[in-house]
């Protein structure tokens, strides 16, 4: 075991990943390294409650973490984020070596606590309290950033929708201080960022809560859009109630802000709409879509959608793959809808049997490569730009000798990977690249560079 090392262990969501990387830059700053896990003196669990059976997870990494480490007691085990929220301190009873609890909000204090607990081995810690306001969190080692940043703007959410538990877990809204949110922006340009993503669980909601600045959400695009240095600006994850006349203009007015959009639409029918309290129906989606396209006629849609609901008929799904269809989305991320106690929907009657539940996935999922393919077939032969962030994971090498090309992987404005041949002497991270679409694979492009980036 390495004095003072850490090993992190990640699961969910694009906001567990970024609540990993601070954790990552706080222990740094305090002098820890990054080991893996049969080395490590502190062992990170950041969990997510969103997918099925959350808690079992989180023990099976126990289980292991156990295993590797020999049950060691100088091993420190800390639990983080929403099943940390949620099970609170009976972690400590469950496994031996949890001696930290630390939720949505806890996880601010978790550095500090760590090191208390180094220097106290009989305590237990746990931080399972919701801050009034969006808390500040240190900022960690400094350091190079990768060509993508994401940035926090807000925690927490306060729509209720009856099969989440996240307004439980990450606590009611609380939108950042917009003065902090562009400070770290400008912070991670200086550090080789050329795309920011804005993160929260309801986006353009950001301003409505009364803990921030009051800042519109269409305001703090064009803040952040006007930052020298930016060349992209995404956002994740908006909800279709809130999305306003002046963040849809948005798409019409910042050209740093790429032409894709993820908009969740859960499911097609009204009533199963209703039922999980989104508060839209499908005429009011398809409406929103109409004006998003009107503003940005190239914007590029995808989605989130649960089958299965309770009560969902074969005519309610029909109604699903129909908006699918209609809306034309690029890709989706697409479940079974699973019970989370504590979430109303866990007390709906009407279960829907899984047989039933993984027939219409599988219906669903088909239908979404179709529109995937599509979209993708429909790109080969345009030009368009990539902000290129490494070697692509599979480089299949130049044959040559020596070799003079390497593959290499951006994203093109609309968020999809597109590979392209490049010398190999070069770093090329970072930079951004004119290429020609050549080739449309399962979910990535091929492409042909129009200039030299080196
Ligand atoms: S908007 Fe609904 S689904 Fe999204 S985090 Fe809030 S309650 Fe959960």
């Amino acid at each position: 075991m390495t004095e003072k090392s850490y090993h992190i262990i990640t699961f969910g969501c694009q906001m567990n990943v970024h609540d990993s990387q601070w954790l990552a830059r706080a222990l740094t700053a305090r002098s820890f390294v990054e080991a893996p896990l049969e080395d490590a003196q502190v062992v990170i669990v950041n969990t997510c409650s969103v997918r099925e059976k959350p808690e079992q997870k989180v023990m099976s990494a126990l289980g292991r973490i156990r295993q590797v480490t020999g049950g060691s007691p100088h091993v420190l085990v800390a639990v983080t984020g929403c099943v940390a929220q949620q099970v609170g301190a009976a972690f400590f009873e469950k496994e031996a070596q949890v001696r930290l609890v630390a939720g949505s909000d806890g996880i601010a204090n978790a550095p500090a606590a760590i090191e208390r607990l180094l220097a106290e081995p009989e305590l237990r810690l746990s931080l399972l309290d919701f801050s009034s306001s969006y808390l500040e969190r240190e900022p960690g080692a400094d350091g190079p950033c990768g060509p993508v940043a994401h940035v926090n703007i807000m925690q927490g959410c306060d729509n209720f929708c009856t099969y989440c538990i996240v307004p439980f877990t990450r606590g009611r809204q609380k939108s950042r201080m917009s003065a902090a949110i562009l400070d770290e922006c400008r912070l991670r340009i200086a550090q080789g960022a050329r795309e920011i993503c804005l993160l929260g669980q309801n986006v353009n909601a950001f301003g409505r809560d009364g803990h921030g600045d009051g800042l519109s959400f269409a305001r703090l695009l064009h803040q952040v859009a006007g930052l020298p240095g930016l060349r992209r600006l995404r956002f994740v994850t908006p909800h279709p109630k809130d999305m306003s006349p002046q963040d849809i203009a948005a798409f019409a007015e910042l050209p740093q802000l790429c032409p894709r959009l993820h908009l969740p639409l859960q499911a097609g029918s009204d009533s199963v709409l209703k039922r999980m309290h989104r508060r839209y129906d499908s005429a009011a989606f398809l409406d929103l879509v109409s004006r998003l396209r009107e503003a940005r006629p190239d914007l590029a849609l995808s989605t989130d959608l649960i089958v299965g609901f309770p009560g969902e008929t074969e005519a309610d799904f029909q109604a699903t793959l129909d908006m699918m269809r209609a809306c034309g989305f690029m890709s989706s991320f697409s479940f079974c809808y699973s019970d989370r106690p504590g979430a109303r929907a866990a007390l709906f009657p009407d279960k829907i049997a899984p047989v039933i539940q993984q027939d219409r996935l599988l219906r669903l999922q088909a239908l979404q490569e179709e529109l995937g393919q599509q979209w993708l077939q429909a790109r080969t032969g345009t030009e368009t730009s990539l902000l290129l962030e490494g070697r692509s994971p599979k480089a299949r090498m130049d044959t040559t000798d020596p070799p003079a090309l390497t593959s290499w992987q951006g994203r093109d404005p609309y968020g999809v990977p597109v590979h392209v041949y490049l010398p190999e002497h070069a770093d090329h991270t970072g930079r951004m690249l004119s290429v020609r679409i050549t080739n449309a694979k399962k979910h990535s492009l091929q492409a042909d560079a129009l200039e030299a980036p080196w």
